[in-house]
């Protein structure tokens, strides 16, 4: 049973993965309280995409059941020439996909994952969620911790996990950057099957790309809802109106995706216009720890979310640092030390490709386009080889530590 005089891991930041890590350090019998900014835990109305690698750590943290009552699984994910609406590549995310990497690839929605994982800290007889707590300060003094919130709370603890997202204020610990604007702007929104104009089949991911543009559609919530996330390169944007709404706005979206297909076109009419994303990353950084406090998630790499890779990413953090737990014990140090050893150099990699990705699939020059086209259709729905690196993670490496 849970030593409540034992100083908890205090977790700032109650998304998926700070949720998941209070999970993870569970597991390892310690006290683990999350400190979330907002009235009350939850996620935004869209949707999300978890690969292998992601679902393998779901599993492991005895979630993954209460997941597949409200998933989906899709069967293929499809890239589609936004323009000439023909399809130009498909990978299969059946029983080959899960026999490869050991997990179901599966999409749903952001505020069904979130629930999942905040019912399943609830429940944990090691865990305490905190919310209205805006945390601006953390520092270490004798071995020991302390947050200081923006309403006066101070928090003390054993270490500090800063789980606080793109705009973290625990990085600051460590490095001075800001977050870089890719230019591009995403609206999302999950709407009622009904409302969906067939197009191939509904229960698959669907990519559809084109110059400085793209669209992604796939089921969520048993099927009940269709996610649709619209992404594209403003030629609004100024370093001086970065954060205004005067670039990217629903006008805009119009006028750049006039000349796609039917479908893309369609889609493109039912997709929520109240709200947008500006898109930002930031560069890998090459510590983010210091002592017993450390960075996970977009806190220590935002990622562009072009391989759908970013909250997976998360999970993967959560389960490592939980094995360094196990492994080291009660030095903390050593176990945040080598988190970051491994962590590191894998999330900058996935940060560096998901760029990668976006240029490739965003292409603007006629022989970009037909040489990324000419390899996309040779490739058979069979071949892994660029995905094996992100997808097949988890496997790899518990079998090497454990
Ligand atoms: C359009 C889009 C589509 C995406 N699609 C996918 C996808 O399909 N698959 C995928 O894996 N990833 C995807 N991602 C990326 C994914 O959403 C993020 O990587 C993931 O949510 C990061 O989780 P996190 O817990 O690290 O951070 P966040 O989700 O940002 O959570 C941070 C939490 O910390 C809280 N917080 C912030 N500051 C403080 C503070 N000072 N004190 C206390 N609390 C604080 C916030 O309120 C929030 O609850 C997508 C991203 C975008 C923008």
């Amino acid at each position: 049973m849970m030593n409540r005089e034992n100083k908890p891991f205090i977790v700032i930041g109650g998304g998926i993965g700070g949720l998941a890590t209070a999970l993870g350090i569970a597991e390892t019998k310690q006290y683990v309280k999350v400190l979330e900014q907002a009235p009350e835990f939850g996620e935004i109305g869209a949707g999300i995409q978890l690969a292998a690698n992601a679902t393998n750590v779901l599993q492991r943290l005895g979630v993954m059941d209460k997941i597949n009552e409200i998933a989906v699984f899709p069967k293929r994910l499809v890239l589609m020439d936004a323009f000439s609406g023909k399809e130009l590549s498909a990978l299969d995310l059946g029983d080959v996909y899960k026999e490869r990497y050991g997990a179901p690839y599966v999409v749903l929605h952001r505020s069904d994952l979130h629930k999942v994982l905040a019912e399943a800290c609830e429940s944990n007889p090691f865990i305490e969620l905190v919310t209205n707590q805006t945390i601006i300060e953390a520092e270490e003094s004798d071995g020991e911790v302390t947050v200081i919130a923006s309403d006066g709370s101070h928090h003390s603890g054993t270490a500090i996990i800063g789980a606080d997202g793109l705009w973290s204020n625990a990085r600051k610990l460590f490095v001075e950057d800001q977050p870089v604007c890719s230019q591009y702007v995403a609206y999302r929104g999950a709407i009622p099957m009904e409302e969906v104009t067939s197009h191939g089949d509904l229960d698959d991911v669907y990519m559809w790309i084109g110059p400085n543009l793209h669209l992604v559609q796939y089921p969520v919530r048993r099927g009940e809802l269709y996610n649709q996330v619209v992404v594209f390169k403003s030629s609004e944007y100024t370093k001086e109106n970065e954060h205004t709404i005067h670039w990217g706005t629903p006008e805009e979206m119009d006028r750049i995706f006039a000349g796609t297909c039917e479908l893309v076109q369609n889609a493109i009419s039912f997709i929520q216009r109240q709200r947008r994303w500006p898109m930002y990353d930031r560069l890998p950084i090459d510590n983010w720890t210091k002592g017993r406090i450390t960075l996970m998630g977009d806190a220590a790499h935002p990622m562009l979310q072009y391989l759908a890779q970013g909250a997976c990413q998360a999970l993967e953090d959560a389960a490592y640092l939980t094995d360094m737990l196990h492994k080291h014990g009660q030095d903390i140090e050593q176990a945040f030390v080598e988190y970051q050893k491994e962590r590191i150099p894998r999330t900058a990699n996935v940060q560096n490709s998901a760029r990668m990705w976006g240029e490739i699939i965003h292409n603007t020059t006629d022989a970009g386009i037909l040489l990324r086209d000419t390899i996309l259709l040779s490739r058979t729905d069979k071949d892994f080889q660029f995905i094996d690196e992100f997808h097949g993670y988890n496997k790899k490496a518990r079998e090497s530590i454990i």
